[in-house]
């Protein structure tokens, strides 16, 4: 199968042409028709299985379909429309250099904010809009604390690397990031959980962030 025969729109097809991706991984020939569809999915994968584009082209493609992310005048609060949330300040970079390739010339813009760093520049930059933000729990934490961040738009939701999150004591972040955007309901969001490993915490979080799931495992 090609990446073709899946209509995730003319930008993000140019774009998969560009970086040269000829033929999807199993991972992303599974996700990709499933959260195309607008299915919350749970997915074992692990790093290299080409995870990043499995659940950065649906959510690109969708963002470019959708409505734009919400702007109020005058305010410093931005309200993008998808969160990835991820255990590290690397892999976050590193999501963050693969979703702007993805999207790029689709009018999607990226952002990445992350812990450990000094976060005046990255509020430089949410400033400047964004669509689908990729940040670690404590850092985004401390956005939605300072108010520059809203979840009340995020129609996407992804956790990457959800067990090593776990592992990092990230539970009580991921919790409370969760609880500000369950308004109005759980099934207006869209929500991919991917993990390496399947232990019961992880399926604790599936069955309580994810409405009426997929589960892969690849
Ligand atoms: P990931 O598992 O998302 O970290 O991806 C692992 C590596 O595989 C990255 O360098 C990607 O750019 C690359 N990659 C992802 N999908 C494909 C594909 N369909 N064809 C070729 N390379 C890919």
């Amino acid at each position: 199968s090609t990446f073709a025969e899946i209509d995730l729109g003319d930008a993000v097809n140019e774009n998969i042409r560009r970086c040269k991706y000829v033929k999807p991984t199993p991972v992303q020939r599974h996700a990709i028709p499933i959260l195309v569809a607008g299915r919350d999915l749970m997915a074992c994968a692990q790093t290299g299985s080409g995870k990043t584009a499995a659940f950065c082209f649906p959510i690109i493609s969708g963002i470019m379909r959708g409505p734009p992310s919400h702007r109020q005048r005058g305010s410093r609060t931005v309200y993008p429309s998808a969160l990835i949330l991820s255990p590290t300040r690397e892999l976050s970079i590193q999501i963050h250099e693969e979703a702007r390739k993805f999207s790029y010339q689709a009018g999607v813009r990226v952002v990445v904010a992350y812990g450990g760093a000094p976060i005046n520049q990255q509020l430089r930059e949410l400033e400047r809009g964004v669509d689908i933000l990729v940040a670690t729990p404590g850092r985004l934490v401390d956005l939605l604390e300072r108010a520059r961040v809203s979840l009340q738009n995020i129609r996407y939701l992804a956790l990457d690397e959800a067990d090593r999150m776990l592992d990092m004591g990230f539970e009580p972040q991921i919790r409370k990031i969760v609880e500000q955007m369950d308004m109005p309901t759980r099934g207006q969001r869209q929500t991919m959980l991917f993990s390496a490993t399947f232990p019961r915490e992880i399926q604790r979080l599936a069955s309580d962030f994810l409405f009426n799931y997929i589960f892969l495992a690849v």
